[in-house]
């Protein structure tokens, strides 16, 4: 299996931090009184690197909080990418459906994307999210 080369990866991680902070950004300029929802998002990356300090049901919290928008959702999808890319990087590239090389192509244009372009495909198509698990 293809894997990325650590170049790669740290090109990756660059796309993503930039994303996260426009991201932040966009939840930033909704309007006057979302400047809380940007803080609390801020705020909850930095809890979920440290995971152990935190409760399930504080977490539970937190995930539901940001799902409930559309840039909350592409928040917590670039968070993950991170966590992912820091804790398993040699898997990092990978699709978590089918577990082929998604493609550095893909990956700097979507770099927070689990997945490769026929999972994609098939996902949105109302394919199940992991054929192979049980
Ligand atoms: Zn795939």
């Amino acid at each position: 299996m293809e894997n990325l080369t650590e170049t790669e990866r740290m090109t990756i991680e660059r796309l993503l931090r930039r994303e996260r902070e426009s991201t932040l950004e966009a939840i930033g300029h909704f309007d006057e009184s979302s400047r809380d929802l940007r803080e609390r998002a801020g705020e909850m990356s930095l809890y979920r690197l440290h995971p152990a300090d935190l409760g399930t049901e504080a977490q539970e919290n937190e995930k539901e909080f940001l799902l409930a928008s559309q840039e909350g959702r592409r928040l917590y999808a670039i968070d993950e990418a991170l966590e992912r890319l820091y804790k398993e990087p040699e898997a990092f590239g990978t699709c978590r459906r089918c577990g082929e090389p998604i493609g550095l192509p893909r990956l700097e244009v979507i770099p927070e994307t689990p997945y490769c372009a026929v999972c994609a495909a098939a996902l949105e198509a109302g394919a199940p999210a992991a054929p192979d698990a049980a």
